[in-house]
């Protein structure tokens, strides 16, 4: 997902709004269990603040696929990012690394959470920046429902549609003096 930054203009200030939207897939085909299906909408607004500097403020909207952690089942669900990304011109994001301070004293701490990257030549690769903004918008584990109760680990049986006939044929009922060991297991 590219910009042609010279759409932007060179005044302080200047702005561009910013209306894309492709596959998602294209952006990311797939990380861990999650599939992106469907379209990425990226919308916001692109500032040029001078010095080969430029400032997106906006946000990303994304759907996932993955299954459940305990049936297996596929969840889906619409994500919203926000973007706040900065971008820099190449020469000017290395030449930076070693040495923070002093080089733009105008600007202090207010930057420093917001991810810089770097560009080459008059385009504005979102890629990286959406790759990095999508992973950290995922969860780390995908449940169908907070009380999901999972597949029985003998026969399979997804048990949010009933009870499985494990438990009773192998525990010998409820009376087993082993039989609440064995729900525990
Ligand atoms: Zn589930
Ligand atoms: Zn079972």
């Amino acid at each position: 997902m590219r910009i042609d930054i010279r759409e932007v203009g060179r005044q302080n200030g200047s702005n561009l709004p910013v209306h894309l939207q492709v596959p998602a897939s294209e952006i990311l085909q797939s990380y861990r269990d999650f599939s992106f299906p469907g379209l990425l909408f990226v919308s916001g607004n692109l500032r040029y603040e001078g010095q080969g500097k430029l400032r997106f403020d906006g946000s990303g909207q994304f759907s996932w696929q993955a299954p459940c952690a305990r049936c297996l089942e596929t969840v889906s669900q619409e994500e919203t990012v926000r973007l706040r990304l900065s971008f820099r011109n190449e020469s000017q994001c290395t030449s930076e690394t070693g040495s923070e301070p002093a080089a733009t004293g105008e600007e202090p701490e207010t930057t420093a959470d917001i991810p810089c990257y770097p560009y080459t030549g008059h385009i504005i690769d979102l890629t990286t920046a959406l790759t990095e903004a999508i992973i950290l918008a995922l969860p780390t584990k995908v449940l169908c429902r907070a009380d999901c109760r999972g597949l029985c680990p003998h026969c399979g049986q997804d048990l949010n549609e009933g009870p499985c006939t494990c438990r009773t044929e192998q525990t010998g009922g409820s009376q087993s003096p082993f039989g609440a060991l064995n729900n525990l297991l």
